[in-house]
């Protein structure tokens, strides 16, 4: 799950480190407002779940609470990377000196996390590691001690920061350390990181991921979650607790159980064909779920055929079929649909579908041989 930049930096600022006051707002008068409240120059920024937005225009600055309101009127009316803004962060400007790169992240080779720096910070970060990756100091964290001090210190000298930033650097250090592991986050990251002129370490842009496994313990985060920026297909599946990743073939995939749900991908691509998406239904599923996971699948215009999995174990093979044929009275289906299902209640199962034209198999490979054929 992604937080919008506003998000992290209020949780960053519970960890201690140093944001710009301001405020998040969804109207171009809020806008004016906020910029009043601050008084002087203000930085507009779009709160879009993509990266490169000052690139995009999505970030400029205001001289005057008229031109903030200007500015937002504008920036609330675009579409960044194709996800339109609905938000902007009034915050003061800074007066940039030096942009620095501060993030956390897993280093699965490593298996321990990874605190980054570089003093070649801002919106070009991504070339600097392309071009020139020495610039990029790297400190692995063990996980059970978490940063110390010394590693800190290491990373301020790597990337040459002036030692009157020193102390301040590693409280900011140490604080997105505590944020990232405290909130189980694949990614905390301050980009820019900025020494002002005014010679104050601020985090001008602050980005956390958090590991979709971890927020049944993190309430709070799952509160920050924004629906409107997801595809709707994912909020759908989470809210039937489903596991549906979209992919791009044209073979929609209904199966139950994350390890046949893979099994089936690799035999479609076998046999010729592309999967369209990954979709685990899980043990148990009733006739709500399968209908459920049935609208989703169909909701891609890339889908040609379906091909249905089911081990009947748990999950009953009639309670499945039920799932399809209620679900197939809501969604008017155009395309073939090959099913295969074995195990508990089979025979009752195939029975009931034996009559909605439904193409049925008796092995996997077959089903997927039969799937393949249907979108050629
Ligand atoms: P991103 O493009 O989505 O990463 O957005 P950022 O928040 O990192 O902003 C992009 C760039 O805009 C930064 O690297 C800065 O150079 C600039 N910027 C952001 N905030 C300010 C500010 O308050 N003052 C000035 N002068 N520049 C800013
Ligand atoms: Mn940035």
């Amino acid at each position: 799950m992604k937080l919008h930049e506003y998000q992290s930096k209020q949780l960053f600022a519970r960890y201690g480190i140093p944001i710009p006051k301001g405020r998040v707002a969804a109207t171009a008068t809020e806008a004016r407002q906020i910029a009043e409240e601050l008084g002087g120059r203000v930085v507009i920024k779009s709160q879009v779940l993509v990266g490169g937005r000052g690139k995009a225009g999505g970030i400029r600055l205001a001289k005057s609470p008229k031109e903030a309101e200007e500015v937002a009127t504008q920036i609330l009316a675009m579409e960044i990377k194709g996800l339109p803004v609905r938000k902007v962060l009034v915050d003061e400007a800074a007066n940039i000196e030096q942009e620095i790169y501060l993030g956390i992240t897993n280093d699965r080779a490593a298996r321990r996390p990874v605190m980054m720096a570089s003093s070649a910070g801002g919106v070009e970060i991504e070339e600097v590691a392309r071009t020139t990756p020495e610039k990029i100091i790297k400190v692995h964290v063990d996980p059970l001690l978490g940063l110390r001090d010394f590693q800190a210190r290491d990373v301020a000298l790597g990337i040459d920061l002036p030692r009157e930033h020193w102390k301040t650097f590693g409280g900011i250090a140490c604080g997105l350390w505590k944020a990232y592991s405290e909130n189980d986050a694949t990614l905390a990251e301050i980009n820019p990181l900025v020494i002002t002129k005014e010679k104050q370490l601020v985090a001008l842009d602050c980005k956390m991921l958090v590991d979709d496994n971890a927020l049944f313990r993190h309430s709070d985060l799952v509160e920050m979650r924004d629906v409107d920026e997801e595809a709707a297909a994912e909020t759908e599946a989470r809210k039937y607790g489903l596991s549906y990743i979209k992919l791009d073939g044209q073979i929609g995939c209904m199966v139950n159980g994350a390890g046949l749900a893979m099994t089936t991908m690799d035999i479609v691509k076998l046999f010729g064909g592309e999967p369209a998406n990954f979709l685990d239904i899980g043990g148990g599923a009733g006739a709500d779920k399968v209908a459920a996971a049935l609208r989703i699948i169909l909701s891609d215009p890339n889908v040609k055929a379906i091909l249905f999995n089911i081990f009947g174990g748990i999950t009953r093979c009639d309670e499945v079929a039920n799932g399809i044929l209620s679900a197939l009275a809501e969604v008017k289906l155009k395309i073939p649909m090959v099913v295969r299902l074995v195990g508990t209640n089979a025979e009752e199962g195939r029975q009931l579908l034996a009559d909605a034209k439904m193409i049925t198999a008796e092995t996997l490979a077959d089903a997927a041989q039969k799937a393949v054929a249907a979108v050629m």
